[in-house]
């Protein structure tokens, strides 16, 4: 077994990106978005502020309060998409109760969609053009190629079937060539489809729920997963202890998934600023 180091990958990736930030005469420049008080949406904001920071990508952080309205923060989003000192455009989600998302996502262009999650986006991954991939699919797949696995042919089952990271996650693994199942919470005999996985990809968000006797001897197991466990310790959606000796491969929760994702927020953040 193996264990993955999201960390040392991410921070290698972050050295190589600032060092093309420097070599080029634009700045980057990325403009987040974050309405209500909610204490962890705030807590990703302030560490994707600061990874910024470090690699010479500008950032421009707008806080507003759950009070605001709907046109408010489409009026913001609006402002951004023409200032052409803003690269891309994050808002953080979820939302507060009583807006409408999707009407607010809709008001950031595709030109600045660093998060990958607009319609187009989306189309362009599922015709294998992919242009800008969410965020955590991405770094998933950035770090399955770092430890070399090759995907093709290979069975990958993706626990989760969300717009942000199991779908996207799946297609990223179907254009590899894998032969992709996803697993949701009306799947049954989802333990069975686990244990033929290759490559597994847990995204549920519930802690521990991946045990040793849903894993093959030898798969590689990714963990997106982000909870807490009965003592409140952070932890992901496999029971890694257990698992760990089943595994190849697997990722830990914390430095994992985690940061690999806000390193390619900054990555994305470059491609759309550098129109590559
Ligand atoms: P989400 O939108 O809540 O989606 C969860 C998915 O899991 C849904 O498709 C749901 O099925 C499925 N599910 C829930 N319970 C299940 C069960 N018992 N059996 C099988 N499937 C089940 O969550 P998300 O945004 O994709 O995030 C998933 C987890 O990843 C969370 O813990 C989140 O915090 C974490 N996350 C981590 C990162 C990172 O950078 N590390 C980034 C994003 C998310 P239905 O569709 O049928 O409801």
């Amino acid at each position: 077994m193996k264990i993955i180091d999201g960390k040392a990958l991410a921070t290698k990736m972050r050295v190589e990106l600032k060092e093309k930030i420097e070599k080029s005469a634009i700045k980057p420049g990325l403009a987040v978005v974050i309405v209500g008080e909610d204490p962890a949406s705030r807590i990703y904001v302030r560490n994707k502020i600061k990874a910024c920071g470090e690699i010479g990508i500008q950032s421009f952080c707008y806080e507003l309060p759950a009070t605001s309205s709907q046109k408010e923060v489409e009026d913001l989003l609006d402002s951004l998409a023409v200032n052409p000192s803003v690269h891309g455009i994050l808002l953080q989600l979820p939302l507060p109760k009583g807006f409408d998302s999707e009407s607010a996502m809709s008001h950031i262009p595709v030109e600045k969609d660093v998060d990958g999650f607009s319609a187009e986006n989306l189309g362009l991954l599922t015709l294998h053009k992919e242009r800008v991939v969410a965020c955590t699919p991405l770094g998933i797949m950035k770090m399955l190629e770092s430890e070399g696995v090759d995907l093709c042919g290979k069975r990958a089952v993706v626990l989760g079937r969300s717009d942000t990271v199991g779908k996207p996650m799946a297609m990223l693994l179907l254009n590899a060539n894998a032969t992709v199942t996803i697993c949701h919470s009306k799947t049954t005999d989802l333990k069975e489809i686990c244990k033929t996985a290759d490559i597994l990809v847990s995204a549920i968000g519930k802690a521990k729920f991946v045990t040793a006797d849903m894993v093959k001897e030898g798969a590689v197991v990714i963990d997106v997963g982000m909870n807490r466990d009965e003592t409140g310790k952070l932890c992901g959606d496999v029971d890694f202890d257990a698992v760990k000796d089943k595994a190849s491969l697997i990722t830990p929760v914390p430095g994992g998934v985690g940061p690999m994702t806000i390193t390619m927020l900054m990555y994305n953040t470059c491609i759309t600023a550098f129109k590559e």
